[in-house]
Order: structure tokens, then C-alpha cells, then sequence
């Protein structure tokens, strides 16, 4: 693989040994679409680890055992590639750089990053926000990424929004990010400019615990995507750069009344088909319904019925994604057993106290924050979640198991 950056424009191209298709870290199978994306104001001078961890964002999941970058990077970066991937990685020879003194939100307008958000008020947002690639063709209209960015501006945070067309380097199985992580490529970039060091994401203990909610059903300390010793982790810290999960260790629950009391309510937007609103036809409409009225405790208030299709995923047996929700959800709506969740129903024994451990904070999860951001996050949890008991504990323990 060989990288070259013409300003905020990445070329690759494939080596012998690469594919087109391959495997992003979450084991989910890619195609590739086009060898080139743009990334907007990605500064000139940015440090060329930063530039190198971007492009791995990018390319990953199609290169096979080494990579060449146009400018040298530093021997920390080489390693937590080989390390992490098994890749040959080089130039060497760039110093590494420092760590830079803030920690930004990735901001995505949904609940669990509003929920980030709201554990750092004086963090600055960086918003990815998705435009058309001028080769590939936008099968994607209903997609309003304008709507987010213009939520985004409204927040009155200290914001910027990257535009890039990078998602459209993937064919299958649609557009889409590369990795989890390209959504920080414009941050990467951008950390020198904003003196970062550290990325704040939004997600929560399901994907970083739990075993990542579509994929695994098992409990995952050591997470390859978002643990700070896990090969991204380590990656992103050796440019500086730490991964930061502020409600890490709170279920989607807790992130949703955090959000929905948050002063950024307003601009919480989890689904972006609707054009004024959520769309409340989709399944991740449902299925934050379903989390938003177990938290409300309010009947459930859907359109869809029984017999559509973001309904039929729930006829059948578990495991689901995101099961640990749909255990909440089950023991705290009223009326459930009159909803289309009544057959899902049938396939679990919950009780409020059986699932109460959703609504407090995973002490592991504040532990791994990095310690210049660390004690703002335990101050944020003690006061407005509460801290997991050793009984509580066990159940993230031995989830799945
Ligand atoms: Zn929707």
C-alpha cells in the first residue's frame, strides 16, 4: 500500500499483496469503491503521524503487509502499526509528537455523543459531516448530513465541521467508514491546529464492554476497537492523540436521559431519514424508542406494526444487538406484552432488578480515561449516574456467558 496526500486529498494505491475487499477491525466484510478521498482543512503542516493515522482510517481494511507514506513517520507510529496489524510500516524517522493539552468531542448529533458531550461542557466539537465524492455516484439522497451540521452550529460549542467524501471508498456493503474510526480522520488532522490530545467518543458500554452490539454478545475488556490497549488505541495514542470514551461505562439508557436532560436536547438526532425529526419508521428509530420510553416509562409510541419489516428482527430467538437494552426496555415499558415486542418477550425472564444494573457506571470504564480527563468524568458519573456495585459489576463480567 502507498499513501500520498496532496493537501486534504489521500491517494492509495495497491500493492501486489493487497485486496480489494477485506475485513474492517469489526470483522465486518468491505469492498473497495475508489482509491482517493478528500478531507477539508486538513492543515499543510500537520505532524506526519497525524497524517499516517488518518489514512490508516482509510485504508486498513485492504492493505496486507506494508504500507509506504509520503513523508517519514515516527518509530512509535511504525510500531503500534506492526504491532497492531502486522504491517511493515515506513518511512521512519519523524520525531513523535506530543500529546496536545484538549480532549474534543467527536460530535455526532445522537444521543450517546450528546451524552459524551455533556461530561466535558468546555470541550470543542468536531463534527464529521459527509458530501458527495465527485467520481462515485450518491445512491444515498435521504441521507441528510446538512441537518446534523446545521444542529451541530446551533450547540454554541466552539465547533468544526470536516467535510469529507471518504465513506464513498466503499462500495459494499454501502457507503460507509472504512473503519469506525475514519470518523476521526478531519480530527487527526486538525489536532495539531487544536492543541488535542485526546478524541471523545460517544460510545457507550454496550460497544465497548458488551462485544460492540451486532457483532459479539460477550464481554470484551480488551476490545480491539475502543480499549486503550487495544491496537487502535495504542495506535492513535502513539500520534498523540488518545481515544476517549466518556460514558464508556453507562448503558445506552443511562446515555439517553443524560442526553434527553442535557442542554443539548434539542439537537439530538439519532436518525437521519426524517426531514424534520426522526422518522419514527426505521429500526434504529424502534429501537431507541424502545430505550426512550423504558426510560420515560411511558408506553411505547411507534407506527410501526407487527407485520413490517424493522419489526421482524424481534420475532425471532436472541442473541441481538444491543440485547442488553432490549432486556431494559422489556422490564420498564408498560404494555410491552401488548406491543410487537410480545413474542420477544417470550424469549426472556427480565425484572427491573434483573437489569438495574443498566443504570449505573462500569468503574473500569472511568479508570481507563486518561488522567488529565479522568476526574471530571468520575465527578460527572458519581453526581448525575451512580457507580456500579460488585453484583453489578459481575453482570458486564459475565455477559454473554
Ligand atoms: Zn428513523
Amino acid at each position: 500500500m502507498r499513501v500520498t496526500w496532496t493537501g486534504g486529498e489521500l491517494t492509495f494505491r495497491l500493492g501486489a499483496e493487497d485486496e480489494i475487499t477485506g475485513h474492517a477491525s469489526d470483522g465486518h466484510p468491505v469492498k473497495l469503491a475508489t482509491n482517493s478521498c478528500v478531507i477539508s482543512g486538513a492543515p499543510a503542516d500537520a505532524h506526519p503521524d497525524l497524517f499516517a493515522v488518518a489514512a490508516w482510517t482509510v485504508v486498513a481494511p485492504w492493505t496486507r503487509r506494508r504500507i509506504t507514506f509520503d513523508r517519514a513517520i515516527s518509530a512509535e507510529v511504525a510500531a503500534a502499526l506492526h504491532d497492531g496489524w502486522g504491517v511493515e510500516a515506513g518511512p521512519v524517522g519523524a520525531e513523535p509528537r506530543p500529546d496536545g493539552a484538549r480532549l474534543a468531542i467527536s460530535y455526532s448529533g445522537g444521543a450517546d455523543s450528546v451524552a459524551a458531550a455533556s461530561v466535558y461542557p468546555e470541550a470543542p466539537f468536531v463534527h464529521f459531516r459527509r458530501v458527495p465524492h465527485r467520481r462515485v455516484p450518491n445512491r444515498w439522497p435521504h441521507y441528510r448530513s446538512d441537518v446534523l451540521a446545521k444542529l451541530a452550529r446551533r450547540t454554541g460549542r466552539e465547533l468544526t465541521i470536516v467535510e469529507s467524501d471518504l465513506e464513498y471508498t466503499l462500495a459494499e456493503p454501502r457507503p460507509g467508514y472504512p473503519e469506525h474510526h475514519a470518523v476521526a480522520a478531519g480530527a487527526l488532522l486538525l489536532a495539531d491546529r487544536l492543541d488535542l490530545g485526546g478524541l471523545g467518543f460517544g460510545y457507550e458500554m454496550g460497544s465497548r464492554w458488551l462485544g460492540g452490539g451486532r457483532y459479539l454478545h460477550r464481554y470484551t475488556p480488551d476490545n480491539d476497537l475502543w480499549a486503550p490497549h487495544g491496537r487502535w488505541g495504542r495506535l492513535f495514542a502513539s500520534a498523540g492523540m488518545h481515544i476517549v470514551l466518556p460514558v464508556g461505562g453507562v448503558s445506552e439508557a443511562v446515555t439517553m436521559r443524560l442526553a434527553l436532560g442535557s442542554d443539548l436536547k434539542e439537537h439530538v438526532r439519532w436518525c437521519l431519514r426524517g426531514t424534520d425529526g426522526p422518522c419514527r419508521e426505521c429500526g434504529k428509530c424502534l429501537y431507541k424508542e424502545l430505550i426512550q420510553a423504558a426510560v420515560e416509562r411511558r408506553p411505547l409510541d411507534t407506527p410501526i406494526t407487527a407485520d413490517r419489516a424493522p419489526a421482524r428482527k424481534w420475532f425471532k430467538p436472541p442473541p441481538y444487538g444491543g440485547q442488553e437494552m432490549i432486556e431494559y426496555g422489556l422490564a420498564r415499558v408498560p404494555g410491552i406484552e401488548h406491543t410487537l415486542f410480545a413474542k420477544t418477550l417470550e424469549y426472556f425472564d427480565v425484572s427491573e432488578e434483573s437489569t438495574g444494573w443498566l443504570d449505573h457506571c462500569y468503574p473500569p470504564a472511568i479508570d481507563e480515561i486518561p488522567a488529565a480527563w479522568r476526574d471530571q468524568a468520575a465527578a460527572f458519573m458519581a453526581a448525575k449516574v451512580g457507580f456500579m456495585t460488585d453484583d453489578e459489576r459481575r453482570r458486564v463480567e459475565t455477559w454473554g456467558s
